[in-house]
């Protein structure tokens, strides 16, 4: 590895000398060795110049995936007077955080007066509408059914946010893979229906072989592609679905109904948040007549949504007559099981009220609200919020 000169030499670059020089993911001693190996050879005492080096990185943080492991390396080089410089957070659920320098201190300190919070899909989120779909299709059937998936963001369908629907989590595509294989059982005697899911990404990334297994197979299940028209959880980066654009007019577009019809899979389209009750109602039809369903449910990504121009601003109100929360029998279901952060109650008040911080008024809520108290208007366009 060509050894970069002392003077010019930081923390920032010794990672970034590694990191061109490896392909793939490094154990946490293997990287912990490199660092010390690209040091210039001119310092006499490695650990000495990596303190030195870590104390030049004041103020930038550095975040690794496998962060245990890292910073037990980091610390075995460093020797037990590394506490100062390399500090080490678990706040509740959030990830842990190596960083370096006063700022790093300051970050962990921070981090762990923060108040404890649920994960949750974001505001407006299409992937909470469609898990309660899946999820009340599952428990209309009654046959004690459950859902399979993957690592995408709609992964957090194991926790509260996606009423817990979703039971195995593996590598990307890995949900419909087990779902055909579980989905075969019946002479077997197993006689749970299964739901396996996918984003619209993943899909084209991961899905279509065991797809086409899945109807060579003669496997029971039904299919819910995620479908938010963006690969989100990673930066909005196009895919074959994605619509064409003004800066790509030419983009050749393959939907993936296209996809599942050409393989000769029945496959049906909804907006779960438009109509929610038709998504419960598509995917627990599949699950009543067996065979193989694919149920791709549309809706563009909340967070995404927010960047369009033409998008028209609108708003979402309670009514405080109409909201009596605890005492309606609903028990404050918007605030407390459809769990979307722009949903809120007011303590005092005693009715739930929307913040509009939060709220992108998707219409989700006021579509389950039992009691009518929600509603969406029309408040004018979004004109110079929009991204070019
Ligand atoms: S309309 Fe309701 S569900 Fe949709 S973002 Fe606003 S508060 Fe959340
Ligand atoms: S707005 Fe509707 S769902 Fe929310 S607490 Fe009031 S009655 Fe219940």
């Amino acid at each position: 590895m060509p050894k970069a000169t002392e003077k010019s030499l930081t923390y920032e670059m010794v990672i970034t000398e590694i990191m061109r020089s490896v392909s793939g993911p490094l154990p946490a001693q293997e990287l912990a060795a490199k660092m010390l190996l690209a040091l210039p050879s001119s310092a006499r005492n490695p650990q000495q110049a990596m303190r030195q080096h870590i104390r030049q990185a004041n103020g930038k943080q550095l975040v690794f995936l496998d962060t245990d492991t890292v910073l037990h390396a980091l610390k075995e080089i460093l020797g037990a007077g590394a506490d100062g410089d390399v500090v080490s957070t678990v706040a509740g659920s959030l990830p842990t955080v190596a960083a370096s320098g006063s700022r790093g201190t300051r970050a962990a300190e921070v981090l762990s007066s923060l108040p404890p919070r649920d994960i949750s899909f974001c505001h407006g989120c299409p992937h909470r509408a469609s898990f309660w779909a899946i999820n009340a299709a599952l428990a209309l059937d009654g046959r004690g059914g459950f859902a399979t998936g993957d690592i995408g963001c709609y992964g957090l369908a194991v926790g509260p946010t996606g009423f817990s629907a979703l039971k195995t989590q593996h590598c990307m595509g890995a949900g419909i893979g087990e779902a055909s294989g579980f989905g075969v059982l019946a002479e077997m005697g197993f006689s749970q229906p299964v739901v396996a899911v996918a984003g619209d990404s993943t899909f084209y990334h991961a899905c279509i072989p065991a797809l086409l297994n899945a109807k060579v197979q003669g496997a029971s299940m039904v299919f819910v592609i995620l479908d938010n028209s963006t690969t989100a959880m990673t930066g909005f980066q196009p895919h074959p679905g994605t619509p064409c654009t003004p800066l790509d007019p030419d983009k050749i577009v393959v939907t993936p109904e296209e996809v599942c019809r050409g393989l000769g899979v029945e496959t049906v389209v909804i907006d779960p948040v438009e109509d929610v009750q038709g998504a419960v109602t598509a995917v627990f039809d599949g699950l009543q007549r067996g065979g193989l369903r694919v149920v791709v449910m549309r809706r563009v990504c909340a967070t995404y949504d927010k960047k369009s121009v033409t998008a028209p601003k609108l708003e979402m109100v309670a009514d405080a007559e109409l909201c009596v929360g605890e005492a309606c029998g609903c028990d404050r279901f918007c605030s407390r099981v459809l769990g979307c952060p722009g949903n809120r109650w007011d303590a005092e008040a005693g009715h739930a009220y929307v913040d509009p911080d939060y709220c992108n008024a998707c219409g989700l809520c006021a579509q389950l609200c039992p009691r009518g108290a929600l509603s969406v208007v029309e408040v004018g366009g979004r004109g110079e919020e929009g991204v070019s």
